[in-house]
């Protein structure tokens, strides 16, 4: 580092966690609004932190696009990114959050009958168009972090250039943080000759790029690869901490088990630490964290602390984190992948793309000279990918599929799509869709089953179980309610205090049942409800993250709405259910089993002898998540409704035992080749 670098950077230090007074959109805010009101697609290029996300809304919010009870839609490809930038704005014009400023993510609706601009997720605003398919209530969408092609976004960008096409006053905005800007207009755009209400394709929308604001980054390579990045990770972050000076440090890892491995690994560090010396404080950053424990990773760090921020690639465009001086890179991330020929939708660890990783090297530079080291070889970043494969490509398409037939687009494979995904992958959709029962032979919505499951926030195969439910062959409705919002919390109802492994172990333990875990979640919640659920207390006691179960009594209530509207009413079913009364000499635990397999029977395993499970066509191993039952007990067939894959191991989540008989029971379709195979 030069003296020239050494001065400026120690100017910038106090500012570090203050907003800066003047972010590089301010300088264009005049033409960013001309190019808006004159073109019906603008699309913004610029470096993460430039303020796209926080300042273009204010913007339109203050040039009176709100008039006439119009709202500003800005979406986001995570929910962590929605709640926090809402939070963001709302204190950026001090008003509290919800009222003018809002957000809406699934089961989580913090607007009210005021709010100007609502932050959601693509997801929601896809669900909206459900009921209101023109989007009317908005006069601007704008679709952030456009380049992480997440499926749900791609499908947006279709469906708005669908609504477009429509609407001569709607206008959309996609933000990107890298120059895919192109191809964004391109799509957009009208074809050659064409006219969209009486504009064509040259003046039919722009592309607006910020100048960044950034600092140099100084990256530095592994000269031989490593065999473990997380511990690379930690050896890197206690080097930085005694040989460089202040500044936050940001790691990329790819998911909550490395967090974890790390943030244990790191704590075991700090002990040894010399009591004299800067304190090092270890954060968590992942998708599923409580939102409260989210937000620590934003606030200023106590005197003569650095932050150390351990993150998956949440971090890498849709949240700005300030004072992040250095970055370490695992290069690696974990994404979304589909195998068609098994139905297993895997979370896998793959190579970043150089996008992902300039992207990642850039949080380094937002507040003064930083450096980024890769936890890997110069060669192996010049081998890597130069983008991200759009999700649409590799993912389950069945819910997506779904909605797309309930918005009334019968032809899914010609539809209008930012990249096709790969025929294999709609044609497995279409299969599995039917085999639940969504669609009839000729490839159309079942009414009512297909277009409820479309309607329900849940994905297909847990919509079909919850709706199962109410059929009196199960009568468990409320058994399936509680188990369906349980399952929403996605392995967060349990907590454990202080890092107290056993007591967690022990408070699993007391809710445990032998025929798995939906009917130990369904306990938990019973429990929960008794000890009364306002007793944080109770929760402690047990392990449970009181947060969470108060979460899953709401989504039980939003779900029993949905059924509710139906005309599936709860109360009605339960006093033919109530406890453990069986129907037709069948206890209710088994009609539980039953009737999740109607809906996850293309998710079944069995176990072998050394307690690994393998899937029906015997090709992939699967292990018990240490948060399951069937980690330590034994069992012979189980579906699992969850599938997590770490470095080394596919984990499944979420078992219950069945009987194997029950999956050509419902669902003789999907199995009839398998049992010709047996
Ligand atoms: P972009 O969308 O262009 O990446 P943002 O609008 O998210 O940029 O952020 C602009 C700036 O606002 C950031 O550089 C940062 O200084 C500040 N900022 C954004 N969110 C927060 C937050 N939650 N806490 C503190 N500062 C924030
Ligand atoms: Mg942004």
């Amino acid at each position: 580092m030069t003296d020239e670098d050494e001065d400026l950077s120690s100017l910038l230090v106090p500012q570090l966690y203050k907003p800066p007074a003047l972010l590089p959109i301010a300088q264009l805010k005049d033409q960013l609004l001309y190019t808006i009101e004159a073109h019906p697609v603008t699309i913004i290029v610029g470096e993460t932190g430039s303020g796209k996300t926080t300042q273009i809304p204010k913007f339109l919010l203050q040039t009176g696009w709100c008039k006439n009870g119009q709202q500003i839609a800005v979406t986001q490809p995570r929910r962590i990114a929605a709640t926090s930038v809402a939070a963001r704005v709302a204190e950026e014009l001090d008003t509290p959050l919800g009222q003018t400023i809002g957000y809406s993510i699934r089961f989580e609706d913090v607007t009210s009958a005021i709010t100007q601009v609502k932050f959601v997720t693509d997801g929601l605003l896809l669900r909206e168009m459900l009921v209101d398919p023109l989007l009317k209530r908005y006069s601007v969408v704008m679709v952030d972090e456009a380049h992480e092609r997440s499926l749900s976004s791609d499908i947006l960008l279709s469906l708005l250039k669908k609504v477009l096409r429509k609407r001569e006053d709607l206008r959309v905005v996609v933000s990107s943080a890298t120059l895919e800007a192109g191809r964004f207009l391109d799509f957009f755009n009208p074809e050659n000759g064409e006219q969209v209400f009486g504009k064509s394709r040259e003046d039919y929308g722009r592309i607006v790029g910020i100048e960044g604001r950034t600092f140099p980054v100084e990256v530095q390579y592994l000269l031989e690869p490593t065999t473990n990045y997380v511990e690379a990770a930690v050896e890197a972050v206690m080097s930085i901490h005694e040989n460089e000076r202040g500044g936050d440090v940001l790691v990329f890892l790819t998911g909550r088990e490395e967090i974890d491995d790390a943030i244990d690994m790191i704590s075991d560090r700090i002990v040894d630490l010399p009591s004299t010396s800067q304190k090092l404080m270890p954060l968590p950053l992942y998708a599923g964290l409580p939102s409260e424990e989210q937000m620590f990773v934003f606030q200023q760090p106590p005197a003569n602390t650095r932050k150390v921020i351990f993150s998956t690639n949440i971090a890498e465009a849709s949240i700005t984190i300030d004072g992040i001086v250095f970055v370490l890179d695992s290069g690696y991330v974990k994404l979304r992948n589909y195998d068609a020929h098994l139905g297993i939708e895997n979370l896998n660890v793959v190579p970043v793309s150089k996008a992902s990783a300039t992207q990642r090297a850039g949080r380094a530079g937002r507040t003064r000279p930083g450096k980024c080291f890769r936890l890997y070889t110069e060669v192996a970043f010049e081998r890597l990918e130069e983008a991200t494969f759009p999700e649409i490509q590799r993912s389950n398409l069945a819910p997506v599929v779904l909605q797309l037939l309930n918005l009334g687009i019968t032809n899914v494979v010609r539809f209008d799509y930012l990249s096709p995904p790969p025929s294999s992958l709609i044609t497995r959709a279409l299969d599995l869709l039917y085999s639940l029962g969504a669609l009839d032979t000729t490839a159309r919505l079942t009414k009512p089953l297909g277009a409820r499951m479309a309607e329900l926030p849940l994905e297909p195969m847990l919509s079909k179980a919850l709706l199962q439910a109410a059929n009196p062959e199960f009568g468990c409705l409320s058994e399936m309610l509680t188990i369906a919002a349980m399952m929403t919390l996605q392995g967060n109802a349990f907590v454990s205090h202080d890092g107290n492994k056993k007591q967690l172990d022990n408070a699993r333990r007391r809710f445990a049942v032998a025929e798995g875990d939906h009917l130990t979640l369904y306990n938990v919640y019973e429990a929960f409800v008794k000890a009364g659920m306002q007793n944080v207390q109770w929760c402690r006691e047990n392990c449970l993250n009181h947060k969470s179960m108060v979460k899953a009594s709401s989504v039980r209530k939003q779900l029993a709405a949905y059924l509710d509207r139906f005309g599936v009413k709860e109360t009605a079913l339960a006093s033919s259910s109530s406890g453990l009364l069986s129907v037709g000499g069948i206890p209710i635990a088994e009609r539980v089993r039953r009737c999740l397999t109607t809906g996850f029977f293309a998710h079944a395993a069995r176990m072998k002898s050394d307690g690994s499970f393998t899937t029906i066509d015997g090709k992939t191993t699967l292990w018990a998540h240490p948060s399951s039952v069937f980690f330590h007990r034994k069992a012979d067939w189980v579906i699992y409704t969850e599938i997590l894959s770490t470095r080394d191991k596919i984990y499944i989540r979420d078992l219950s035992t069945v009987d194997m008989d029950w999956l050509a029971e419902y669902a003789p379709e999907y199995y009839k080749i398998k049992n010709g195979a047996r």
